[in-house]
């Protein structure tokens, strides 16, 4: 089946059930509602004359016309394309061409940017580019007043002569490791791990899923959006862009029942000085995922009386999730795994270089099959090629799995340091870190070093107030506790590290700074 016609399903089930809740713009829509706006862009896309498999880039933070937008190009077969709100005119202009994007729908402005000057740098360069609207201004209702020229059975038409395997989306990696690359995703692809994750976290029509992850990102739009929609669950905007404070009100005044998160926004929100004065008791599942989620952490979820929130383990090539930890997961399998495979996939553990699978409990590099695994990068073949081999993804990350199917994600290959021969997983050590008191985040990487051809470095960010750590007050707690290679040499003390949008830490920077500073 198709996005929209699950979507269909949907609300015809719960016609009134909140669909989407937009806090900050004031904006509450149930199912009807949200159909019904749905229905009225896609007819205004058509009556602009956008035809199935163009094009359609959406560059805005979170929104409900984010969310109306994401469905509405489903429903007439284009392929929406999210571009980062971070980027600025060199990256946007990278994606318009890249892509090919022949509409791009856009905010105005946002935080101190103006979009629309951006906009008009890049215009004249892009030569598919037909049009640009901007959420909120005479733009975006001059698209929306045409939207009377077609009428919903045409646009109808349209959704019925649609197949599952079409690709729908294309959707950017984080960038993390290197530039972005464009997953190119089906119907088939996103909307059945949508429903997947859902069905892991017991989703049905009373869940309300508070989402401050961004929706450019698969976190947002898949296992929120897809998941919910899956299930005539409310997706709950808590604000355009993450703000701890304003994700514990949105869950206090919705009363979510779950609530996502890479681990640094749970760790913004549980360090905030009045965290205890939120109401969270409604809050009974929930993801936390995309980079490694400290056990720490997770504990401290569980301690506030969440107890079936999951981990989940994926990437954006592969729809994303892969793993997910279950909400009757045993405590220690819930707070130091990445749980087990999702249903109707295939994972195994090979040798990154031979590709043969590796027995269980022996680390080597994570590979998934099934229905999740994308058609494509956007228009390179080559690099698909060299990540998809017979069917399996090659994730790039390292993992070991137990006898019982669990696995734990022991880093990246290339965050992997090799100092004087030995092998050493920098989520190990951070791991340890964050068991002390004062660290609230602790990350590590290897700098060059001329002896052991590599040195650990670990950047850490104190509670406020706290004593500043230094290398020898880390080596003094981890003697005894770590092997003596595993001790960072260097030690870092910041305010915050390097992120992505979508909140991952930039190893790549932070190694770049640390060997400046340290050379
Ligand atoms: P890029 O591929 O552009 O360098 P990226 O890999 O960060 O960026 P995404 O597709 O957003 O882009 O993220 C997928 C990656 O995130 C995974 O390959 C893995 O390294 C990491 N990741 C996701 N979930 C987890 C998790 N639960 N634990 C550890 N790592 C995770
Ligand atoms: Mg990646």
């Amino acid at each position: 089946t198709t996005i929209d016609a699950n979507l269909a399903e949907t609300i015809a089930r719960f016609p009134d059930r909140d669909a989407v809740v937009d806090i900050a713009a004031g904006i509450r829509m149930t199912y009807a509602e949200f159909g019904a706006e749905v229905d009225r862009v896609a007819r205004a896309l058509r009556a602009a004359g956008y035809a199935v498999g163009e094009r359609v880039g959406i560059w805005a933070p979170n929104s409900a016309e984010w969310v109306v937008v994401q469905y509405a190009t489903a429903r007439v077969g284009l392929i929406l394309v999210n571009i980062n709100p971070a980027y600025r005119t060199h990256e946007l202009e990278y994606v318009l061409r890249q892509a090919g994007i022949s509409l791009l729908v856009a905010t105005p402005a946002f935080k101190t940017s103006d979009y629309q000057a951006m906009v008009e740098q890049v215009r004249g360069k892009c030569p598919d580019l037909r049009d640009v609207v901007f959420f909120g201004t005479e733009s975006w209702d001059r698209l929306l007043s045409r939207a009377d020229q077609v009428s919903t059975e045409e646009v109808q038409a349209i959704s019925d002569s649609l197949t599952c395997d079409e690709p729908i989306n294309i959707q950017y990696t984080s960038g993390t490791t290197g530039f972005p690359k464009g997953a190119t995703l089906s119907h088939f692809n996103i909307l059945n791990n949508g429903y997947f994750v859902g069905e892991i976290c017991r989703y049905t029509e009373e869940d309300r899923i508070c989402i401050p992850v961004p929706f450019y990102h698969c976190f947002g739009m898949v296992m929120g959006n897809l998941a919910a929609t899956t299930h005539g669950a409310a997706m709950i905007i808590p604000a355009p862009a993450f703000d701890p404070a304003a994700t514990l009100a949105a869950v206090q005044q919705e009363k979510c029942t779950s609530l996502y998160g890479v681990p640094t926004m749970f760790i913004a929100e549980w360090a905030l000085p009045d965290f205890e004065s939120y109401d969270v008791s409604s809050v009974r599942t929930g993801i936390m995922a995309g980079s490694p989620c400290p056990a720490e952490m997770m504990k401290k979820v569980i301690a506030a009386g969440i107890e079936e929130m999951t981990i989940c383990y994926g990437m954006t090539e592969t729809s994303p999730v892969s793993t997910q930890t279950r909400t009757d997961d045993s405590f220690d399998h819930k707070v130091g795994t990445v749980g087990r495979v999702g249903p109707h996939l295939e994972i195994r553990v090979a040798d990154a270089l031979t590709g043969e699978t590796l027995p269980r409990g022996v680390t080597g590099e994570f590979c998934t099959k099934g229905y999740s695994v994308m058609l494509g990068y956007w228009q390179e073949e080559a690099k698909t090629a060299e990540a998809v081999v017979d069917g399996w993804m090659k994730t790039g990350d390292l993992a070991v799995m137990d006898e019982d199917g669990y696995v734990r994600i022991t880093g990246r290959i290339k965050d992997m340091v090799i100092r004087g021969g030995e092998n050493i997983y920098p989520r190990e050590i951070e791991e340890f870190l964050y068991t002390h008191p004062d660290v609230v985040d602790a990350q590590v990487v290897g700098v060059p070093d001329a002896k052991y051809g590599e040195e650990l470095c670990a950047w850490i960010q104190m509670r406020a107030g706290a004593e500043q750590l230094t290398a020898e007050t880390v080596r003094a707690f981890c003697t005894g506790n770590l092997a003596h290679y595993k001790i960072p040499r260097y030690v870092m003390c910041v305010e915050e590290f390097p992120m992505t949008v979508t909140g991952k830490i930039r190893k790549v920077e932070m190694r770049a700074r640390s060997t400046e500073e340290l050379g």
